[in-house]
């Protein structure tokens, strides 16, 4: 087989082609084996590519377009909002005022990145409602576990830490929120959504008592559907002695038009890496800054910014904080970016987001409903699950039309999330797509569901236009070959 550029470095190599040009260096020659202990001597050469700035860059290149992003497609992965980043955040984000400074260089000489986190904070607790915020978690899971750290030094300082050891959690919550719970020490009850695919209040009233320290919820839920009864359950919560935590990781369906505050909710974290404008398919970095109520305001992480007269500082003493959740302030560009983002789109573009993304995920649900089943049938909020039940009973599941739609240009949904519905797909369009993009992932959809009957193998067996074509799952799980072998790797 011959090499191409989209083979490894190494094998490209070629015994003095170089991608380099420098002038003989001045400095006389040292004797590194003399002044090197023996035992940090290298045995053999180091096994570096020799190959030109030529095939350097087609390598990388080669490389860079076999990567799907949202520069090259459609991204419809439910609950994790890959809309479009605007350019100009990350422009903003490289500004060398932002870029090259140190978080342990004086405060004095930070002053514009301490205003622009002062700021950013400020307009969090407008989106949120919240009475206070911290932007020191890096990730949503992360929130969680601070807002439930929150949860825990609360009951605490009451004196019931020891009895309110219980999470209630819904069946439909995303899988880091039960994983959350049990890092900060809590067990998890989960709670039984009904047939509308919302948290069932009777199930609520029969798990909830004097153990419990709270309540998780995501509102909208993962389903897309908005839980409509979120005053009484925050009632129920609240007359037991409970809190609310929010999971706001995808908050484009309620920016501008509500807030988890008025709903009830005493602690929120936001995604800003989903919700508010940063690259995030490649895993990171990103930011999950919490929010809480005034009765909270004591227990968040600890430093925080504060604003004393024109100027911007730390504050270190809060006596009864959790403490620090991560190193430094968070993950300060994603904080630029958001800040960017938000005071780009203004209110009013806020409240445009959360229509568009509503209208979007409502018309490729009306588009697609007669194509498969749709256990819940309301209104969706920025998403919503279709199942592919009819389609496993002829021999095709989820997963196949999934990798089948990889073969149309467009990434696949979500599959086999939440867990309560059977062979589930779960579309996130949001809002920044056309009306011609959203017809034509549908158009491909329902041709590749229309195949389901009379061409079933051309769906089991694809992606056939990828790098990577249909792998046996069952094997990678269980005869992993790690090692790369020259001409076994798909091209
Ligand atoms: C993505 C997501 C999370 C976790 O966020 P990370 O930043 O990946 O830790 C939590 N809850 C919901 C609903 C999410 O979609």
């Amino acid at each position: 087989m011959h090499t191409t550029y989209s083979d490894l470095v190494f094998e490209l190599s070629k015994k003095g082609r170089k991608a380099y040009s420098l002038p003989e260096s001045s400095i006389p020659n040292v004797d590194l084996e003399a002044i090197l202990p023996t035992h940090l001597h290298r045995e053999t050469p180091a096994d570096l590519p020799e190959i030109s700035e030529l095939q350097v860059m087609r390598h990388y290149t080669a490389l860079s377009n076999k990567n799907f992003g949202l520069e090259t497609g459609f991204y419809p992965l439910g609950s994790c909002t890959m809309k479009y980043n605007p350019k100009v955040n990350e422009d903003i984000a490289r500004y060398s005022g932002f870029s090259n400074i140190h978080p342990l260089q004086p405060l004095k000489t930070a002053q514009g990145a301490l205003e622009v986190m002062y700021h950013l904070e400020e307009s969090l607790k407008e989106v949120t409602g919240m009475d206070a915020i911290s932007l020191q978690p890096a990730a949503g899971a992360q929130g969680e576990w601070a807002g439930l750290l929150i949860f825990k030094a609360y009951h605490e300082a009451r004196g019931e830490g020891a009895i309110r050891r219980k999470i209630l959690v819904p069946d439909s919550a995303h899988g880091t929120n039960p994983a959350s719970a049990v890092v900060a020490g809590f067990d998890v009850v989960e709670i039984k959504s009904n047939a509308e695919g919302r948290v069932s209040v009777d199930a609520l009233k029969e798990a909830i008592g004097p153990d419990t320290a709270g309540l998780m919820l995501t509102n909208p839920n993962t389903l897309g559907l908005f839980e409509v009864d979120i005053v009484e359950i925050a009632n129920i919560v609240h007359e037991a002695g409970g809190l609310l935590y929010y999971d706001g990781a995808n908050a484009n369906a309620i920016l501008g038009k509500s807030t988890p505050k008025e709903m009830g909710f005493d602690v929120v974290h936001l995604n800003l890496h989903k919700t508010f404008s940063t690259p995030h398919g490649g895993g990171g970095p990103g930011s999950g800054p919490i929010g809480v109520v005034d009765y909270l305001i004591d227990y968040l992480p600890s430093p925080r910014i504060k604003k004393e007269k024109q100027s911007y500082t730390l504050s270190h003493k809060h006596e009864k904080s959790i403490g620090r959740v991560k190193g430094y302030y968070g993950n300060f560009g994603v904080n630029v970016r958001a800040y960017a983002y938000i005071r780009s789109m203004g209110s009013k573009g806020l409240q445009q987001v959360s229509e568009d993304a509503v209208l979007h995920a409502n018309y490729l649900k009306a588009r697609l409903s007669p194509y498969f089943d749709t256990p819940f049938k309301s209104l969706c909020k920025h998403e919503f699950v279709l199942s592919g039940t009819r389609h496993k009973k002829l021999g095709v599941r989820t997963l196949d039309i999934a990798k089948r739609l990889l073969d149309y240009g467009f990434y696949a949904p979500t599959v086999y999330f939440p867990l309560i519905v059977d062979e589930c797909l779960m579309i996130e369009p949001t809002e920044t797509e056309s009306k011609e993009t959203l017809d034509a992932f549908a158009d491909a959809l329902i041709e590749i569901v229309n195949d389901v009957k009379e061409k079933p193998d051309q769906i089991t067996g694809a992606p056939y236009t990828k790098a990577v074509k249909r792998l046996d799952e069952v094997a990678a799980a269980r005869k992993p070959v790690v090692r790369y072998q020259k001409g076994t790797q798909a091209k």
